[in-house]
C-alpha cells in the first residue's frame, strides 16, 4: 500500500474508532442509568420485585420494583402502569408523581412506573428525541429521568421476527365474552411492543414475560382495577380519552362526564376497548383476570409525526411550531386535541392522567363499596396546571 493511502485509511479507522467510543459510552450509560424514586415522606408501605409474579423474570431487566402503598383500612386495589411505551413521558411521570404522593387510608394502590424498562433503556434510532428529561424539585434538587423507546431494547430480545404472531399462551380467558381472535398479526417489531404482547408468556421474550407477570400479579392479589398510562401523537384519533374494557365502560363513563368534565373542565373521551385488537392491557386484563381494565391516553407533541426539533424541551413545553401551523389549517381538522394554545406542557398531561386515575379510583367505590379504595393527598388538578412545573410535585 502507498504511504498516502495508509495515513487516510489510518485516519478514517482512527475517527470511526472516536465516534464508536463515543457513541457506544453513550449508549452504556443510558442502559444503566437508574431513576431515583423518593419513597421517604410517601405512603409507600413497601416493595415488591415483579419477579414474583413471574420466576422466569428473576434478575433479568425486566424484574422492577412494584411499589406498594397500603391504607390503615382494608378496602379494594388498584394496579397502576406507567411506562409502559418509554418514549410517552407523562405516563411514566404521572405514575411516579402518584406513588410519591398519594396517600390511601383505605385500601392499597400498586405502582409500577417503569414496566418497560428495557424501552426506558435506549431510544428509538433516526428519531432525535432526548435521552433523559430533568425536573427541579421544591427543594431545588434536580432530577433525571429517561426518555425512553416505544419498544423494549433490541440486546434484550433479537432479532424480531418477520411478523409478530399475538398468542395468550396457556391462559384460559376469566371474562365470558372475552376476544376469539386467535390470528392478530403485527410487523415483526411489535414483539417488542409491551402493549401488544399481554397476556403474556412466562418463559417467553423479556416483552411477553413481564405482560405474564403483571397478569399473573392481578389474578394472584385479586386486583381490582388496573389503569395503563399513555401518551399519543396530536393526530392520533385516540387522544385526551380513556380506552375501557366492557366491563370498566360505565366506571369510565361517569368519571369523564361527572368527575372531569362537569366537575373540573376536563374534556375526555371515553373509547370501548376494541375485540379484536389485541395483546393491549385494556383487553387482555379484562379477557384474563377479573380487573376492571382502563388505559388513559393524553396528547404529546414529542411524540407525533408532524413535530420540529425534538429536544428535552419539547417533550416537558409541548410547544412546537409544527404542531401550531397544523392547529390552524381546516379550522383544526388534522389534529385530534385542541393545539389551539400552541403548547401542551407536561405538568397538564401528568396532571390529566393523575385527575383520570384518581376520578376512576372514586366511581369504583361508589358502583363496588366492596372495593372501594380511599385516597388522601391527589394532586389539584388546575394547582399542578397553574403551577407549571412537575418538579413542585416530585419529592
Ligand atoms: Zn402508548
Amino acid at each position: 500500500m502507498k504511504k498516502k493511502g495508509l495515513v487516510s485509511t489510518c485516519i478514517i479507522l482512527a475517527v470511526a474508532i472516536f465516534m464508536a467510543c463515543f457513541a457506544g459510552i453513550s449508549f452504556y450509560k443510558k442502559r444503566h442509568f437508574v431513576e431515583d424514586v423518593v419513597t421517604e415522606g410517601s405512603a409507600v408501605t413497601r416493595t415488591e420485585k415483579l419477579s414474583k409474579y413471574n420466576q422466569y423474570l428473576a434478575n433479568s431487566f425486566g424484574d422492577v420494583d412494584i411499589y406498594v402503598l397500603e391504607g390503615e383500612e382494608e378496602g379494594g386495589s388498584v394496579l397502576i402502569l406507567g411506562g409502559t411505551h418509554a418514549n410517552e413521558p407523562a405516563g411514566h411521570m404521572a405514575a411516579i408523581v402518584m406513588l410519591e404522593q398519594f396517600k390511601p387510608t383505605k385500601g392499597t394502590v400498586y405502582v409500577i412506573p417503569n414496566i418497560c424498562q428495557s424501552g426506558l433503556s435506549h431510544n428509538d434510532p433516526l428519531e432525535g428525541t432526548p435521552q433523559y428529561i430533568h425536573f427541579t424539585t421544591a427543594n431545588g434538587d434536580v432530577r433525571t429521568f429517561h426518555f425512553g423507546s416505544r419498544a423494549s431494547n433490541p440486546i434484550d430480545q433479537w432479532p424480531d421476527p418477520d411478523t409478530y404472531l399475538h398468542t395468550s399462551g396457556d391462559w384460559t380467558p376469566r371474562y365470558e365474552n372475552a376476544s376469539k381472535n386467535t390470528t392478530q398479526t403485527l410487523s415483526g417489531s411489535e414483539v417488542r411492543n409491551q402493549n401488544r404482547c399481554y397476556p403474556g408468556i412466562a418463559n417467553g421474550t423479556l416483552t411477553e414475560k413481564v405482560s405474564y407477570a403483571v397478569t399473573n400479579m392481578i389474578n394472584t392479589l385479586k386486583i381490582d382495577m388496573v389503569i395503563d398510562l399513555h401518551e399519543s401523537s396530536p393526530e392520533y384519533a385516540v387522544n385526551n380519552a380513556i380506552v375501557a374494557h366492557e366491563k370498566a365502560l360505565e366506571i369510565a363513563g361517569i368519571s369523564a362526564t361527572i368527575n372531569l368534565e362537569a366537575e373540573q373542565g376536563i374534556k375526555i373521551k371515553v373509547e370501548p376497548s376494541p375485540v379484536n385488537l389485541r395483546g393491549l392491557t385494556h383487553r387482555e386484563l379484562g379477557d384474563y383476570t377479573d380487573a376492571f381494565a382502563l388505559l388513559c391516553e393524553v396528547g404529546n407533541p414529542s411524540q407525533g409525526r408532524f413535530r420540529g426539533y425534538t429536544d428535552e424541551a419539547l417533550a416537558i413545553t409541548g410547544k412546537d411550531p409544527c404542531y401550531k401551523v397544523a392547529s390552524e389549517i381546516h379550522n383544526g381538522a388534522l389534529l385530534y386535541v385542541d393545539y389551539s394554545s400552541g403548547d401542551f406542557p407536561i405538568s397538564l398531561r401528568v396532571a390529566r392522567h393523575v385527575a383520570t386515575v384518581a376520578a376512576l379510583i372514586e366511581n369504583m367505590g361508589f358502583d363496588y363499596p366492596d372495593k372501594e379504595v380511599i385516597i388522601d393527598n391527589v394532586p389539584d388538578y388546575q394547582e399542578m396546571v397553574d403551577g407549571d412545573n412537575l418538579g413542585l410535585w416530585l419529592r
